[in-house]
């Protein structure tokens, strides 16, 4: 199973991911954990490019061949041979945060979102999209809090808002593939919903 976790800016994403690990792990399913933009030397060399703080205004296009670049390498080397194997693989971000952020936040075409994707994945696809559903503005503020914010800490509310926008409009579009979680619950809340939705995996 190819399982991905998602969402915006202080969600959660990192506690969560442990707790989807360890549920792995106490159920003894043989899983690769890895990420995106990254999951490879030279994807993670690229993922250090993409968030490095520069003068330069990085042209959306630029990124968005650069993420697909980073998923091209990783899915060659990593997701693919263990999907082959039988190995479960749980990803931190992948394609729905290439909407989300290229798409919905910098604006740029899905139509050439979608050929990318196309031509990089084939028909793979991940079997189920955790995604954590938070308000930006609720989201920002834990992210600061924590320290956990990166280059886009200082852009606006609005970016994350339609960051937001397109991946819960990815949900909707294809509900049997992401379960939605409300990431302003606690956190014994949204582990609960994330515990029964992976316990739908199992076969
Ligand atoms: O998952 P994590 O928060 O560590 O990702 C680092 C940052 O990379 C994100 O906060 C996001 O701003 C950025 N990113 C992006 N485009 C992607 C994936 C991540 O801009 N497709």
């Amino acid at each position: 199973k190819f399982i991905v976790l998602e969402g915006g800016e202080g969600v959660g994403k990192s506690t969560n991911l442990q707790f989807v690990t360890n549920w792995l792990q106490e159920r003894s399913i043989s899983f690769v954990q890895t990420r995106e933009p990254g999951g490879t030397p030279l994807a993670e060399e690229l993922r250090e490019l993409l968030l490095r703080r520069r003068e330069e205004v990085v042209d959306p296009v630029a990124e968005l061949l650069m993420v697909f670049a980073a998923r091209a390498q990783h899915l060659a080397r990593v997701i693919v041979p263990a999907l082959e194997q039988g190995q479960w693989v749980i990803c931190d971000r992948f394609t729905d945060a290439t909407y989300a952020y290229q798409g919905g936040g910098r604006q740029l075409d899905r139509a050439l979102i979608e050929q990318l994707e196309q031509r990089v994945q084939g028909s793979l696809r991940p079997d189920k999209v955790l995604l954590l559903d938070l308000d930006p503005q609720t989201g920002l503020e834990r992210a600061a809090s924590t320290g956990a914010a990166d280059r886009f800490e200082s852009e606006r509310l609005a970016f994350f808002q339609r960051v937001r926008a397109a991946y819960k409009e990815r949900a909707d579009a294809a509900p049997e593939r992401y379960a939605v979680i409300d990431a302003s619950r606690p956190l014994e809340q949204v582990q609960q919903q994330l515990h029964s939705e992976l316990e739908k995996l199992l076969p």
